[in-house]
């Protein structure tokens, strides 16, 4: 069956089946025993049958119920974790969100499970076509434990557009919103603390229903799940040397390289793999008609700076519209930069101040050098002084809720 889930024997998983000794939920001391007690029997009962029974059995937590387990962050011990091993790899949190939408009718019914692994019949459309699109968001925990979700509406738009360019439907921004603070409060002891990283979020939308010829799947699953990350820079902002890109390119015109579709970043690796191979930190695309413009990073956009102006490649169909990109743009404005959205050429990063990066993981990530054919260019680091740092340390401060958020941007969750 498509739309079934079978158990995933995590730590995580194993953790809530322990709870299951005591079958019947008397002592409930706490709202948040009971989010456990109603998970926890379901799973026993889950656990107890085989793998792979339907999802259904693992009825949906209502919104109340996981807001309501706010309440075990307290008592808990960071999910018993050090936060200051956190890299980027993987890590199992308590829940994922999951909302299927048929040929028929809309998204509807999501609701909270515990985390595991998915079951895909093998003919569904993402597994052979590839129909399927992610987002990526972050959550800040705040020293007062409140939490901040940074532009989360934006990326439910983008969500929308991409699953139109795919052929899919999408859930609206409404439910797309709703989804992300449910799971994020439901994971809420996963969150670091305010220095130590932040939360991760994927929403992921596929075509999970099966397919023999090419076309969209009969069926759709949207899904959160949610990750603990580091700080990206352990050591400080150590700047990244890119090369350029000669041979592949990670967007066509009329292609989807403007939208998050999973099959972008597949056809990514090779030219990652040979850049870091050669000691280089990323790739720097170039258009793929002249090889002579700037696109962006693998999942980073780009900027220069030269004197007060700041420039990024104008989007066309194969960049990606970074919120944080979009961000940077309205931050610098109001700084009295200009800001020119148009065609880079190569050559202009040769004469530039500086450059940088900006995407939802590096948030701002300086560049200390790019290599293009056989010419190398360094920048010099500017300090305090530099305006990337400038632009990097009101963005984060935003996100993180050390400034003020005249912007509107941030979500607040209790
Ligand atoms: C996700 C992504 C970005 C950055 O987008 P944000 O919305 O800022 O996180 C930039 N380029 C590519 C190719 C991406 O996939």
């Amino acid at each position: 069956m498509v739309n079934s889930y079978g158990i995933f024997f995590s730590i995580t998983a194993n953790h809530l089946c322990s709870f299951t000794n005591t079958t019947t939920t008397t002592t409930t001391t706490t709202s948040t025993t009971s989010l456990l007690h109603h998970h926890s029997s379901s799973l026993k009962f889950h656990c107890k049958r085989s793998f792979g029974s339907s999802s259904s059995l693992l009825g949906p937590v209502t919104r109340n119920q996981a807001i309501q387990s706010d309440s075990y962050s307290q008592t808990s011990e960071l999910a018993g974790r050090s936060w200051n091993n956190l890299g980027f790899d993987p890590i199992s949190t308590d829940y994922m969100y999951t909302m299927k939408c048929s040929e028929e009718g809309g998204f509807s019914d999501g609701g909270l499970q515990p985390f595991q692994s998915i079951q895909l019949i093998p003919s569904a459309c993402v597994l052979n076509y590839g129909q399927a699109i992610i987002e990526d968001l972050k959550a800040y925990k705040k020293q007062d434990d409140s939490i901040l979700l940074f532009r989360p509406e934006e990326y439910g738009l983008c969500m929308r557009i991409g699953a139109d360019r795919l052929c899919m439907p999408a859930p609206t921004i409404e439910q797309f919103v709703e989804a992300v603070k449910v799971t994020v409060l439901a994971n809420r002891r996963w969150i670091p603390p305010p220095d130590k990283g932040f939360l991760h979020i994927r929403p992921l939308l596929m075509g999970s229903g099966a397919v023999l010829s090419v076309k969209s799947a009969p069926e759709f699953t949207f899904l959160i799940y949610v990750t603990p990350v580091g700080n990206y820079f352990v050591e400080g902002m150590k700047p990244i040397n890119l090369v350029v890109e000669n041979e592949f390119h990670r967007a066509t015109r009329g292609g989807v390289g403007n939208v998050k579709a999973i099959s972008n970043y597949a056809s990514i690796l090779k030219a990652q793999a040979a850049a870091k191979a050669n000691g280089f930190s990323d790739v720097l695309y170039l258009d793929s008609v002249h090889s002579r413009y700037l696109e962006e990073v693998s999942t980073a956009n780009i900027f220069i700076v030269k004197d007060k102006t700041i420039s990024t490649p104008v989007l066309g169909g194969t960049i990606q519209p970074g919120i944080t990109r979009k961000s940077v743009i309205d931050i610098a404005r109001n700084q009295g930069f200009q800001i020119e959205e148009r065609l880079v050429s190569i050559e202009e990063l040769f004469d530039a101040d500086e450059v940088f990066c900006a995407g939802d993981f590096v948030c701002l990530l300086p560049v200390g050098s790019i290599t293009y054919l056989d010419k190398r260019v360094s920048y010099k680091e500017r300090g305090t002084s530099a305006v990337w740092q400038q632009l990097y340390l009101s963005l984060k401060g935003i996100q993180m809720g050390l400034t003020e958020d005249k912007m509107g941007w941030t979500v607040v969750l209790q």
